[in-house]
């Protein structure tokens, strides 16, 4: 019988894990044709999560667990996740509820039947999520697919059924600074989206405030794109072309004119705005530097404290 495994990060979930386990059991006894092992990855909860996941060690012998010395946010416990799994198939799925593991056997389905190496999901709504925050998403989608080979697709959602084969790739790539949107897509392999409306939270709350969500846009841009670098360096450019031609155009004026130095309220101006320029030319730089110095530490992505053979 082929193996599956079902591995969720879990911050913080003891309200949802309860729901959560009893629908993926279910869904396990339907799918009776394939071996299930569910891997939860505790990420340094500071609730009783670690707790709950331990009762169901003991009465279920499909579960196992890896539990994070602190939180290494979801990135990490993905990764953890993938590498402890010893399925043919991974699945990756949140423990809210929010990625319906009702649609599981469709997934299965079409890595079977129709021969797709990874099955990924896709919310086409935003319902229920402040309109703000939709905006700036979509905002976010469309830059970085402007700057950005690797393609990001809008709504992607981390659920998604892989073969063995992706997620040794996956775990192949080594980078500390980690995003799971940009090497999925980078990976490659034929990929069949489904698509489906946003499902609210089951219990407990979201961990992702707005200005989480902007830090989180800024490393994603950084990881996958270096375009900003090329953005800064032709600001520069022009400044420098229209520097010259103003340049010119004094020069030939008080030689015709005679004009006596004036205007000292437009020079601190552009000051201002020149040295605002070098300031976030000096920032942008600053990021790729700091992504750099992070990678050549070659630090572990994640640190465990304890798994279920302890
Ligand atoms: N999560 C995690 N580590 C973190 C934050 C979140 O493992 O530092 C997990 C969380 O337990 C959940 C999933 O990642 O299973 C998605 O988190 P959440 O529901 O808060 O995000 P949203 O669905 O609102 O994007
Ligand atoms: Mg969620």
């Amino acid at each position: 019988m082929k193996k599956i495994s079902i591995v969720v990060p879990c911050y913080n979930e003891e309200e949802a894990l309860p729901y959560f386990y009893k629908e993926i059991d279910k869904i396990s006894k339907k799918m009776d044709y394939l071996d299930f092992e569910f891997i939860f990855v505790d990420d340094g909860s500071k609730d009783k999560t670690l707790e709950v996941i331990k009762k169901y060690v003991k009465k279920d012998k499909r579960v196992r667990f890896v539990s994070f010395s602190r939180n290494f946010k979801k990135e990490a416990a993905i990764l953890a996740g993938l590498e402890y799994s010893k399925g043919d198939y991974v699945a990756l799925m949140d423990a809210d509820l929010q990625d319906p593991p009702s649609l599981l056997e469709k997934m299965y389905k079409l890595i079977n039947e129709e021969g797709y190496d990874c099955v990924a999901t896709r919310r086409v709504t935003r319902k229920g999520e402040p309109p703000i925050r939709s905006f700036f998403a979509r905002m976010f989608y469309k830059i970085i697919n402007k700057m950005s080979k690797t393609e990001m697709v809008d709504g992607a959602r981390d659920y998604r059924l892989m073969t063995r084969q992706v997620v040794n790739s996956i775990i192949s790539l080594k980078e500390y600074n980690r995003y799971s949107k940009g090497i999925f897509s980078f990976v490659g392999f034929k990929t069949k989206w489904l698509e489906y409306e946003n499902i609210k939270r089951v219990a407990g709350k979201t961990k992702w405030s707005f200005w989480k969500l902007f830090v989180y846009a800024i490393e994603g841009i950084t990881a996958f794109s270096t375009v900003p670098l090329v953005i800064s360096a032709i600001f520069g450019l022009i400044l420098c072309f229209i520097a010259f031609i103003l340049i010119v155009v004094i020069i030939v004026k008080t030689l015709i004119f005679g004009d006596p130095a004036s205007g000292w309220p437009s020079l601190v101006c552009i000051i201002l705005f020149l040295s605002g320029i070098q300031m976030f030319s000096l920032g942008i730089i600053g990021q790729y530097l700091s992504k750099t110095y992070l990678e050549t530490k070659n630090r572990p992505v994640y640190i465990v404290r304890e798994t279920e053979n302890d």
